[in-house]
C-alpha cells in the first residue's frame, strides 16, 4: 500500500498559524506526545486485563531518544498501536469542530494549552518543532500490518506499509532549524522533569551509571563495579495516588523533599481524596511562613492524571491557600480553557469549596487532638487562618472555633475563651467589650504596664494581616471593639461610669492648656486637660484608634489611600490631677514653667518611641542638668 492524501481541514495554512501562534509554549510538544504514548500503553494494559488482548504484554516502558546528527527525537511506546485506517481516522482528521470556528476562537485564545486542548491538537503540536513527522506503528490487533505515515507540516501526508514487527508506535520528529535547542540531553531532561515526572508508565531516557555488587576480594571485602543502566525518569506511583492509611509521616516528608529539594520541612499536610461529585486527589503541605511571602507562592502543582499541567493554580485553589505547597490532580478541571471560563466553571467552584472545607477540618482536628502543638505552630498557621477568615465567609464560620488570640504573656485563647476571660473587667458602660492590643510590645511597654496595673489584658496583634483581622473581629463580634493600647488615656480606653473629679478650676485649666500648647509647639498635637488618677502619668500621648487604623489601611492601598495624605494627629492628655501640674501652676518663673512642661511632654513622647533626633538630645541634656 502506498497512498497520498490531504489532511481534512478546510484551511490550507493552519500549521504556519499554529506554529507561529504557539511560539512561547513549544516545549509542550513533548508532554503531548508522551501523554499519547502513555494513553496507548494504558489502553493495551486494560485490554489485557479485560481478556480482550491475549498476546504477550511484555515490557511496556516508554522510551525517548534523540539523535543530534540526524536531528531527530523519537518517542516510542509498546501500546496498542494503530492500523493505517486508524491513522487516517485519528490523525488525519484533526478533531476540529470546524476550521472556521477554530479561526475565530484562536484569536481569543491566550496560550498554546488552550488551543491544543480545545481542538484536540495534541499530536499536531509536534509540528511546532518539526519540519517533518513520521509515525511507524503496528496495531495490537491480530493480523494487523504495520503502517508508516509522514507529513511535512503542510496539509499533504503520505501513508504506506512498513516492516515494523513490534507492537506499538514510534513518533519520529525531524526537528526544524528553529528548534534545535531541543536536541540536547539537558533540555529534554528538563522538559521531562517538568511534565512527566509522575506519569503512570515508566519512561526511559538515556543511560546512567550505577554501582552494583561484584563479588568479594581476597580478604572477603565486598566489591562493586559501575554498570550502565536505563535511566527511568519518572516515579509512576507518586504519593498522592496511594491510600493515606498506608502512608507514614516519613513518606509525606520525603515526598515533600522530592518536590521541593532544599526546602525546610513542612509543618503538616492534608491528603485530599474525592471521587464525587468530581475527581480529585492531592496533598497540600503547610510550609513554615517566610518573610518574603511572594517567593512562596505558585508552589502548588496541578496535574491531570499524573501529567503536569501548570503551577499557576489561581482560581482553583482559594486565594488564601496560595501559600500552601503540594500537588492537586484532577481530570475534572478544565485545563485548557481561558481564565474567565475557569472562574465560572461549576466544577472549579466546587473544588474550591471542597479544598477550603478540607483545610478547615484538618486544622480543627489538629487543634482538638493536640492543642499544645497547634499553639506552637500558630505563628505560621495563624497567617493562613486569618487570611481565610478575612476573605472567606464560610471559612470564618469554621475557623472561629480554632482561631487563636495571643496576649503579651504569650498565652493563647480561642475567640470564645478570650471574651470570657476579659468581659468582666473590660466591658465599658455601654456594654461593649473592649479588647486592648499592641502592635509592638517592646515599644509600647509603658502603656502595656499601665493597662496591666488596671488588670486589663493586652493582646499581641503584630502580624502582617492583623489590621484587617481586627476589623473582621469587630464586624463579627457582637458589642466588641478593639483599641490599641495607646489609643487613649487609660481610663478612657474603656469608659466606665465612675469618672474622676478634676481638681483644677476653669481658669487654671485654660492656663495649663496655654503652657503646654506653647511647650509642645507642634500643630499636630492637640492639648487637653483631663482628670486622671494622681498615680497616672502627668502627660500621655495618644492616637485616636479610628484615624490611626485608617492610616494603617491606607498603606495597603485601595479605598483607604485617601487617609494616607492626612497628617498624623495626636492627643496630648495632661493629667490635671497630677501634682506636677499644681507645681507648674505655682511656679511664677515662666522659663521654669516651660522646662517642667517640656520635660513631662518628652517623657510621654519617650514612652511612645516618638522622641528622636535633636529633641532626644535636648531631653538627655536637660535630664543631666536636672540630675
Ligand atoms: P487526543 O490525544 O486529544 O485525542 P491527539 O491529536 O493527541 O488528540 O491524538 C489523536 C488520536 O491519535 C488519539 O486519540 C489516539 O487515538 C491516536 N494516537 C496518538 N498517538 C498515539 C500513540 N502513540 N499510539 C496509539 N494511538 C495514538
Amino acid at each position: 500500500m502506498h497512498e497520498k492524501g490531504s489532511i481534512s481541514i478546510h484551511t490550507e495554512n493552519i500549521f504556519p498559524i499554529i506554529k507561529k501562534f504557539l511560539y512561547s509554549d513549544h516545549e509542550i510538544f513533548l508532554r503531548e506526545l508522551v501523554s499519547n504514548a502513555v494513553d496507548a500503553t494504558q489502553k493495551i494494559k486494560r485490554l489485557a486485563s479485560l481478556g480482550q488482548f491475549n498476546g504477550e504484554l511484555g515490557d511496556t516502558t516508554l522510551e525517548i531518544a534523540f539523535d543530534e546528527k540526524a536531528k531527530t527525537i523519537t518517542i516510542s511506546d509498546k501500546g496498542i498501536g494503530m492500523t493505517a485506517d486508524e491513522i487516517k481516522k485519528y490523525i488525519n482528521q484533526i478533531a476540529f469542530s470546524g476550521a472556521t470556528e477554530f479561526m475565530e476562537k484562536f484569536k481569543e485564545a491566550n496560550d498554546a494549552n488552550e488551543i491544543i486542548g480545545r481542538f484536540g491538537l495534541g499530536f499536531y503540536s509536534a509540528f511546532m518543532v518539526s519540519e517533518k513527522v513520521e509515525i511507524q506503528t503496528l496495531s495490537y490487533q491480530e493480523g494487523a500490518t504495520a503502517a508508516k505515515w509522514t507529513c511535512d507540516g503542510s496539509t499533504e501526508f503520505e501513508i504506506s506499509d512498513c516492516d515494523r514487527t513490534a507492537r506499538g508506535t514510534d513518533i519520529i520528529l525531524y526537528i526544524n532549524g528553529d528548534s534545535e535547542e531541543f536536541l540536547s540531553e539537558h533540555r529534554i531532561q528538563q522538559i521531562l522533569d517538568k511534565y512527566c515526572k509522575f506519569l503512570p508508565v515508566p519512561i526511559k531516557f538515556g543511560k546512567k551509571t550505577e554501582s552494583v555488587p561484584d563479588g568479594e576480594d581476597k580478604d572477603g571485602k565486598p566489591q562493586y563495579k559501575s554498570v550502565e543502566v536505563d535511566n527511568i525518569i519518572n516515579n509512576t506511583t507518586p504519593l498522592w495516588t496511594k491510600t493515606p492509611t498506608e502512608l507514614s509521616d516519613e513518606d509525606y516528608l520525603s515526598f515533600y523533599r522530592e518536590l521541593y529539594p532544599m526546602s525546610e520541612d513542612p509543618l503538616f499536610w492534608i491528603h485530599l481524596n474525592v471521587d464525587y461529585p468530581f475527581n480529585l486527589t492531592g496533598i497540600l503541605y503547610f510550609p513554615k511562613v517566610k518573610q518574603d511571602m511572594e517567593l512562596q507562592r505558585n508552589k502548588i502543582q496541578l496535574y491531570s492524571r499524573q501529567v503536569f499541567i501548570t503551577d499557576e493554580v489561581k482560581d482553583i485553589v482559594p486565594e488564601f491557600l496560595m501559600l500552601l505547597h503540594g500537588v492537586i490532580d484532577s481530570p475534572d478541571i478544565p485545563l485548557n480553557v481561558s481564565r474567565s471560563f475557569l472562574q465560572a466553571d461549576s466544577n472549579v467552584k466546587k473544588i474550591n469549596t471542597y479544598i477550603t472545607k478540607k483545610v478547615a477540618d484538618k486544622l480543627n482536628e489538629l487543634f482538638k487532638s493536640d492543642r499544645t502543638s497547634f499553639e506552637n505552630k500558630w505563628n505560621d498557621i495563624g497567617l493562613f487562618v486569618k487570611y481565610g477568615m478575612i476573605s472567606d465567609e464560610k471559612f470564618y464560620d469554621k475557623a472561629k472555633d480554632f482561631c487563636l488570640l495571643k496576649n503579651v504573656e504569650d498565652k493563647h485563647f480561642t475567640l470564645e475563651e478570650y471574651r470570657e476571660k476579659v468581659k468582666d473587667i473590660q466591658t465599658d458602660k455601654n456594654g461593649t467589650t473592649v479588647y486592648i492590643y499592641t502592635i509592638d510590645a517592646a515599644k509600647q511597654d509603658t502603656y502595656i504596664q499601665a493597662a496591666q496595673k488596671k488588670m486589663y489584658d493586652v493582646l499581641k496583634m503584630d502580624g502582617p494581616l492583623d489590621t484587617h483581622f481586627i476589623s473582621q473581629l469587630e464586624q463579627k463580634g457582637e458589642k466588641l471593639s478593639l483599641k490599641r493600647v495607646d489609643a487613649d488615656v487609660l481610663n478612657k480606653l474603656i469608659e466606665k461610669d465612675e469618672s474622676q473629679h478634676l481638681v483644677l478650676s476653669d481658669d487654671e485649666k485654660s492656663k495649663v492648656i496655654d503652657v503646654f500648647t506653647k511647650a509642645v509647639n507642634k500643630s499636630n498635637m492637640h492639648v487637653e486637660v483631663e482628670a486622671h488618677s494622681t498615680e497616672d502619668m502627668p502627660v500621655t500621648v495618644t492616637q485616636d484608634e479610628f484615624m490611626r487604623r485608617m492610616k494603617d489601611m491606607s498603606k495597603m492601598g485601595g479605598q483607604f489611600s485617601f487617609y494616607g495624605m492626612m497628617p498624623e494627629n495626636y492627643k496630648l492628655s495632661v493629667n490635671g490631677n497630677h501634682k506636677l501640674i499644681s507645681r507648674i501652676l505655682e511656679t511664677t518663673d515662666e522659663i521654669q514653667q516651660q522646662a517642667l512642661a517640656k520635660h513631662a511632654i518628652d517623657l510621654a513622647l519617650l514612652s511612645q518611641g516618638m522622641l528622636t533626633g535633636a529633641d532626644l538630645t535636648a531631653f538627655v541634656n536637660r535630664s543631666v542638668s536636672l540630675v
